[in-house]
């Protein structure tokens, strides 16, 4: 089981997969001529129902070893 989460730009709401890091939106980045801070951060959205479940199976894990 993996961690889920996407990436949210904060500055024209496109949204890309975590299929590879990223740091910058590309399309905001391209109009980047600079500027501090850069327009187009990216805000990582984690899928919570996701982390609930990997959670609640490492919990399990643990409760066994204990
Ligand atoms: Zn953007």
């Amino acid at each position: 089981m993996t961690l889920k989460f996407k990436y949210l730009c904060t500055d024209c709401g496109s949204e890309y997969s975590n299929s590879e890091i990223m740091y910058l939106c590309p399309a905001c980045n391209a109009l980047n001529a600079g500027e501090i801070p850069p327009k187009g951060v990216l805000k990582t959205i984690y899928d919570y129902d996701n982390l609930k479940i990997l959670i609640s199976v490492l919990l399990r894990k643990v409760v066994l070893y204990l």
